[in-house]
C-alpha cells in the first residue's frame, strides 16, 4: 500500500518521537510511505526569539492562518525546511530508514499560486480584505520526482513550503499539502497524525464517517481540525481510498491507525 502520513506540528514539539520512528520501521516493509510534516508552533516560537511577532488571521470559513510577510516566509522556510525537516530525516536514518528531506521548492515538488488577497474576520466579526502575503494555493505536484524516490525505497519527508509562479517560497498548509500529494500519487491512505484521537462532534469521537457527512459537519468543527476536514474531502475527491485522523502520541500510532483503532476513518461513502 502507498500511504501518505502527515505529522502534525503539535506532535513534533520535541521532534519526531522514537516510538513513532519505530512504528514507521514496523509498517515500512509492507508499504510505501511519504511523510509530510507541519511545525507552525515552532515557527512561531523561533520567530518570537528573532523578535518577529507572528500574527494570525481567521477566514470566514474558519481557517486560522499565519499572516506571512517577507520576513515571516524567510523564518518559516528556515524552520520548516531546515530545522524540523532535518530532525525528522536524521531520526529516521538513525533507525536505518533511507530518507530524503525536501521542501516543495526542491525539484519543483509542490507548486502553488500566490494568494493576492485574503478575506479575514476582524475582532468585531466584520469581513476585511488583506494582502495575501507569501501564502499560496497548491496547483501542481511533481509526482514523477516522488515516484523516483519511492521506487528506490526512499521515504520522502516533505516540508510545507511551496514554489510560487515567480520562484518565491510560499507558506502552504501541511494538511492540504499532504492531501494534494496523496491525490496525485493516488495513495491508498492519507493518515493525519495529530494531538487528539480524531474528529470530535458533540463531545464524542466519531469513529467513522463518509464525505457527505463530514461536509455537513463542517460548521461544527473548530480551528486546526477544520483544515484536516477539508484536506480529507480534497484527498477523497481526488481518488484516495481512505483518510484517517488519529493521535500521533500513542505507542503505535501509525500501525493502530492502519488497523482503525481509536481514530476517525473517513471514506468516500
Ligand atoms: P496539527 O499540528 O496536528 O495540525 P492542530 O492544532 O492544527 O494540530 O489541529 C488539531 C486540533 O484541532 C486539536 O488539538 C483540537 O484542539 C482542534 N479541534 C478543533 N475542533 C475539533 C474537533 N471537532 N475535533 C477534534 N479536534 C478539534
Ligand atoms: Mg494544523
Amino acid at each position: 500500500m502507498l500511504i501518505v502520513v502527515k505529522l502534525g506540528g503539535r506532535i513534533l514539539e520535541r521532534g519526531i518521537s522514537p516510538e513513532l520512528v519505530l512504528d514507521v520501521t514496523k509498517v515500512l516493509p509492507e508499504n510505501q510511505i511519504v511523510l509530510v510534516h507541519g511545525g507552525g508552533v515552532e515557527v512561531t516560537e523561533i520567530a518570537s526569539k528573532l523578535g518577529k511577532k507572528q500574527e494570525f488571521v481567521v477566514s470566514p470559513g474558519g481557517f486560522r492562518s499565519r499572516y506571512t510577510d517577507k520576513e515571516t516566509i524567510d523564518i518559516y522556510t528556515m524552520v520548516m525546511a531546515g530545522k524540523i525537516n532535518k530532525q525528522i530525516v536524521l531520526a529516521l536514518q538513525s533507525q536505518g530508514i533511507h530518507s530524503i528531506g525536501l521542501s516543495g521548492v526542491d525539484g519543483s515538488l509542490v507548486q502553488a499560486k500566490r494568494k493576492k488577497k485574503l478575506i479575514a474576520i476582524d475582532e468585531r466579526g466584520r469581513k476585511i480584505v488583506i494582502d495575501g502575503g507569501y501564502t499560496g494555493t497548491i496547483d501542481n505536484v511533481n509526482a514523477q520526482l516522488l515516484w523516483l524516490l519511492i521506487r528506490n525505497d526512499y521515504v520522502p519527508v516533505i516540508a510545507p513550503v511551496a514554489m510560487g509562479n515567480e520562484f518565491e517560497p510560499l507558506n502552504v498548509d501541511g494538511d492540504r499539502t499532504a492531501a494534494n500529494i496523496a491525490g496525485v500519487l493516488n495513495a491508498d491512505k492519507l493518515i493525519l497524525l495529530t494531538n487528539v484521537q480524531g474528529l470530535m462532534l458533540n463531545g464524542k469521537l466519531v469513529p467513522k464517517l463518509g464525505v457527505s457527512e463530514i461536509r455537513e459537519a463542517l460548521s461544527k468543527i473548530g480551528h486546526g481540525m477544520i483544515t484536516k476536514a477539508y484536506a480529507a474531502i480534497e484527498a477523497l475527491e481526488s481518488g484516495v481510498n481512505e483518510v484517517i485522523i488519529a493521535s500521533g502520541l500513542e505507542n503505535q500510532s501509525l500501525s493502530s491507525a492502519l488497523e482503525h483503532k481509536c481514530c476517525t476513518v473517513i471514506s468516500r461513502e
